[in-house]
């Protein structure tokens, strides 16, 4: 089986879901080949140490920054030609821009969202339904399949390193489409938190009942050296901005720590969380969902252990 593993990276800094995609992709237990393909040179060095078959580094100056139609054009070509079994991406905001129309231009299948796959003599991919409430897996019948992967659905340090891919330069021939034109890039404004990419979270529910007790969270956050999260309705009452919000309408994380204070643990909130490498919750009802998917669960209330806690890390740190 032939696999492709689009990676989107800009200068060298390579999207952690592309590195998710590609951990997916080395994972399944009939390993396929697998070929890292990249529009920016500076990633070449890096996706040449993975444990893959080969970089195939496409070079374009329409392919330089985000370019949805050059993408498709390039991307097209070589499906075209190589006719891969399978071609993954991460399921990031660029993914979800360009790759529907890169589907519907060659007439080959995108299974979006993917949480899993995994081969039983055929590929089987997992994606969920019904706002997260039902899993289903799919298979397809097409020579070429194109998935992407949800964001912490693997990990991206669990990818596997090696030195035995070879690297390919290929230039590629795009006819400028200028239907669609370049504005300048979107900045983010200043402050602007980057939750996908933080290791340790403190994630705060409705438990908290007022804005005014914040604060108690975010000095457990500090002690941590953790970014604040919240579940939805602490971001409807205004008490944190949206860019904190974690769910099926706000971030997907996956950090290695995310510890739930006062947050029920409904499906829509599970979504955006469940790939965390551990999950601690405290929440003062035993029978709360996120129970479920919690490594360590404290049953009791946040306002007595979240001070506590604090002033035992604060105390620890201070000794050593
Ligand atoms: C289309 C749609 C999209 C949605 N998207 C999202 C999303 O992206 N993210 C999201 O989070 N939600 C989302 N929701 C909302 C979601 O369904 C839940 O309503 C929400 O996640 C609940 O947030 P919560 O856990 O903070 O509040 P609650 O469900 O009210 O839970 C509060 C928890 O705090 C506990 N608690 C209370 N006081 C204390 C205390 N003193 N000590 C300890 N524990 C205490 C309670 O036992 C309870 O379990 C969405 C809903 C819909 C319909």
């Amino acid at each position: 089986m032939k696999s492709f593993v689009f990676i989107q990276s800009e200068a060298g800094v390579i999207n952690k879901n592309s590195l998710e995609a590609l951990c997916g992709i080395q994972k399944l237990s009939s390993r396929p080949s697998i070929t890292a393909i990249t529009f920016d040179e500076q990633s070449v060095e890096t996706l040449s140490g993975y444990n893959i078959d080969r970089v195939l580094h496409l070079k374009n100056p329409l392919l330089q920054s985000y370019n949805p139609l050059a993408y498709v054009e390039a991307i097209q070509k070589i499906i075209q030609t190589e006719q891969p079994n399978l071609f993954a991406f991460g399921h990031t905001y660029e993914a979800r821009d360009w790759v529907p129309r890169l589907s519907a231009r060659l007439d080959i299948p995108f299974i979006s969202d993917c949480t899993k796959i995994r081969f039983e003599n055929n590929t089987i991919f997992t994606r969920h339904i019904y706002q997260g409430k039902i899993a289903c897996d799919l298979t397809s019948s097409s020579e070429t399949t194109i998935l992407s992967i949800q964001s912490g659905s693997y990990r991206s340090d669990e990818v596997d390193s090696g030195s035995s891919a070879t690297v390919e330069n290929q230039e590629v021939d795009i006819v400028e489409d200028k239907r669609i034109s370049q504005e300048d890039k979107f900045q983010e404004s200043k402050g602007t938190v980057d939750l996908a990419n933080s290791d340790l979270i403190v994630s705060i529910g409705r438990g908290i009942e007022k804005e005014e007790n914040i604060p108690i969270a975010e000095e457990l956050a500090q002690a941590i050296g953790a970014e604040i999260g919240s579940s939805r309705p602490v971001v409807d009452y205004g008490w944190v901005p949206h860019d904190r919000q974690i769910g099926s309408s706000g971030h997907i994380v996956s950090p290695k720590l995310y510890l739930a204070v006062g947050i029920s643990g409904a499906v829509q909130h599970q979504v955006g969380m469940k790939g965390s490498e551990a999950i601690i919750a405290i929440n003062k009802d035993k029978n709360a969902p996120i129970f479920e998917i919690a490594d360590i669960g404290i049953v009791g209330d946040i306002f007595e252990i979240i001070p506590k806690l604090t002033a035992a890390i604060k105390e620890h740190k201070q000794k050593s």
